[in-house]
């Protein structure tokens, strides 16, 4: 796949120096002459990456970063400082900033490609979706977001898809805008079928597009097969378009125990606890591994409460180690945190985590990152910003070195 790249820099030399490193390669440069100039095409194109001169005239590169990573539309994109001020300082600064990496002038073509290359083969994980149940959009929820599950984990240039709840949809206009015409292959996990999970199906653009495909992975549902229940929640009562008359060539695979490869994406899985049939995945990446495990319940809390003679407590701590193994070691681990404590107490039996429980999930499982997902519809971004909040308190009194974040639609969290 060809990579996009935007060059702004002024200096007619090192114009000519990266046009020439990359002219033999797949690679489409652009060149802005100015920093504001850089900013529009940064705003207007679609690029993997960005090379940015600091000294570059009418606005200079430490400001044009600033507005890169402020912005959703550019604020993933990886940006490589050039520049001969090799003053620690001034590295230390960029790259505080959110600037990817430094490259000294002058630099060799070697240099150059090797740097892109390492960012091109970075993880990205993107939350396009992060509520649980129900979208719940409105003044309130707006930092976090009211899309319900759907995330993304890109890398070495392959994408995969968690869950199709109503985050799907931007995802959807998002890819058209990237692909520009050319055929898509997307590959899809979905950990169940309840609404929240598969409601943006109907609404994925690039599944209407001849050429396109779209292989769907996920658990047989209790008594159908998963295609089945797919195609039900297009059945004309519901939907006026079939899964069948989308255009792209859909296929469903259902997942029956054995890990599966898909690109360079490991994933094994295991079972839930909620209701119906629902999977958690662990994808590996080489060494890099993203754990997505939402729509679950400790089985201590449910079987204390069934057994109240201590014995089922004890039981489903056995049980619970389960989803310890398929988080171990994750440098990102995205936990159902759906309910705060004092709600948990009368939600037991409901299929979802109160993040206190998420959390020590995350320290026992020693994991670099965990990411409070699956927000309760009724939680406002105050009640997400106080459950962030709270957490992070209780990782510091535990001494857990963990970074702990709040899942937030349109964010990406980058893995290196
Ligand atoms: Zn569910």
């Amino acid at each position: 796949m060809t990579r996009r790249v935007l060059l702004v820099e002024d200096e007619p030399e090192f114009q000519l120096l990266v046009r020439t490193a990359l002219a033999p390669l797949d690679f489409e440069l652009s060149v802005a002459e100015d920093g504001e100039q850089g900013l529009a095409q940064a705003r207007a194109g679609d690029f993997d990456a960005i090379l940015l001169d600091l000294m570059t005239p009418r606005m200079h590169g430490y400001e044009l970063l600033q507005h890169l990573r402020a912005e959703p539309g550019t604020q993933h994109i990886p940006v490589v400082i050039i520049s001969a001020k090799t003053f620690a300082s001034d590295q230390r600064k960029a790259l505080d900033m959110g600037a990817d990496a430094f490259l000294a002038k002058p630099f060799s073509s070697d240099e150059l490609v090797a740097t892109l290359d390492r960012l091109a083969w970075r993880t990205r994980v993107t939350f396009w979706g992060v509520r649980g149940s129900i979208a719940a959009p409105g003044p309130e929820t707006v930092r976090y977001g009211g899309n319900t599950p759907c995330v993304t984990i890109e890398h070495d240039k392959h994408l995969l898809i968690l869950d199709a709840g109503t985050g799907l949809r931007r995802l959807g206009i998002d890819l058209m805008r990237r692909a520009r015409d050319t055929p898509l292959t997307m590959q899809m996990l979905v950990t169940h079928t309840h609404w929240d999970h598969i409601q943006g199906l109907p609404f994925f653009v690039p599944a209407f597009v001849p050429g396109n495909q779209l292989n769907i992975y996920g658990p047989r549902s209790v008594d159908k097969p998963l295609e089945k229940v797919l195609r039900g929640q297009m059945d004309p009562e519901y939907f006026p378009v079939a899964l069948g008359d989308m255009s792209a060539h859909i296929a469903v695979t259902e997942l029956r125990g054995d890990p599966v490869t898909i690109g360079p994406f490991e994933v094994s899985y295991t079972y839930m606890n909620h209701p119906g049939v629902t999977l958690g995945y662990r994808v590996a990446m080489g060494d890099t591994v993203v754990t997505y495990a939402t729509d679950t319940e400790p089985y201590r809390s449910l079987l204390k409460q069934a057994r109240p003679d201590g014995q089922g407590e004890a039981y489903g701590r056995k049980r619970d180690a389960q989803l310890v193994d398929l988080a171990q070691g994750a440098d990102l681990y995205i936990a159902d945190s759906q309910y705060a404590p004092n709600e948990y107490d009368k939600k037991v039996g409901w299929g979802h985590t109160c993040y206190v429980d998420a959390l020590d999930v995350a320290i026992d499982a020693q994991v670099k990152r965990l990411a409070l997902f699956s927000h309760d519809p009724m939680h406002d971004d105050d009640a997400v910003d106080a459950k962030l909040a709270h957490c992070q308190a209780l990782a510091a009194e535990r001494d857990a070195s963990l970074e702990i974040l709040a899942a937030t639609e349109g964010h990406n969290v980058v893995l290196d």
